[in-house]
């Protein structure tokens, strides 16, 4: 079973969700792999540090300019729809930051003067904060603008069975993209706002077009969520659990501390969610 908890905006409690539901269900004896998908701001190490593993880098292809070989035709650079290359005045520029390593340019010079190297973009850190948990996180490099590599590298170290979390990065760009795709289903933690409603409807559009299943969590609840409830009413969605809102879960989430442990009916909770998305993910 494969869960992406994801969310429309930052903020809303995706790295409560994902760290508390991966203790619960560990605390009940379960083996969790846990990913963090958030590669430009990972921070479930903080609720699970210690039991370092191991670093692998990650790297994409970039071209190269064999200079010698090279007629500054600029076929390259017409080629390039990101610009990351620049041909003028008997010189060729490669911007690496820009390039989205399709390839496309080495096939395309007619003087096979491109080569592929590689070029570092992040890191993929595995640990075992605790019995039952495996933790899988990726970091993307300072400065780099491209998180996908990296996501897809954490995404590769997953195990193909048991139970995996994977906490996405916010909002619905081509990062919630990656985490999501290939999930049984998708946890949408929300706020009850308005805020919280319109970018949970976006959200849920995505995962729409994509055709995976999800479920909503209500975080900060105060008992007055009619705004979510009623679209997701509307929508057909099943609200799968409610996080009460709560100065000490906020006061343990800013001292790097697992909620479920303020309160005790918050395992259950947890659980609950995640029973109700593995009956949510085996609807046809
Ligand atoms: S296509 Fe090849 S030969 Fe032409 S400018 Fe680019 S690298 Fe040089
Ligand atoms: S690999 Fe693709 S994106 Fe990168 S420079 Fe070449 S054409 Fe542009």
């Amino acid at each position: 079973m494969r869960i992406a908890i994801a969310s429309g905006k930052g903020g809303t409690g995706k790295t409560t969700v994902a760290s508390n539901m991966a203790l619960a269900l560990a605390n009940a004896g379960s083996c969790v792999t846990l990913a963090d998908c958030d590669v430009e701001e990972p921070n479930l190490y903080l609720f699970l540090p210690g039991g370092e593993m191991g670093v692998e880098e990650v790297s994409v292809s970039v071209p190269a300019i064999d200079k010698p070989r090279c007629t500054y035709c600029g076929k390259c650079a017409d080629f390039c729809k990101f610009n990351a290359i620049s041909v003028f005045l008997g010189n060729a520029l490669i911007f690496p930051g820009l390039c989205h390593s399709c390839g496309g340019c080495s096939l395309i010079c007619p003087e096979s003067a491109i080569k592929e190297v590689p070029r570092r973009v992040g890191i993929v850190k595995r640990s075992k904060p605790r019995d039952g948990v495996e933790l899988i996180t990726g970091v993307l490099d300072g400065g780099e603008n491209s998180s996908v590599p990296v996501i897809n590298a954490v995404k590769r170290g997953l195990p193909d069975s048991g139970i995996v979390i994977i906490d996405c990065a916010p909002g619905t760009s081509c990062n919630m993209v990656s985490a999501v795709r290939g999930c049984d289903y998708c946890m949408l933690v929300t706020e009850p706002t308005p805020f919280g409603l319109h970018d949970l409807s976006l959200a849920r559009d995505v995962l729409v077009k994509m055709g995976i299943p999800c479920g909503v969590v209500i975080n900060k609840s105060v008992g007055e969520d009619g705004i979510i409830e009623g679209y997701c009413s509307a929508q057909g969605l099943q609200v799968i659990g409610k996080i009460p809102y709560d100065e000490a879960i906020a006061r343990a989430y800013s001292m790097g501390k697992a909620a479920l442990y303020e309160d005790s009916n918050l395992a259950r909770v947890f659980s609950c969610a995640y029973e109700k998305a593995l009956k949510g993910a085996e609807k046809p």
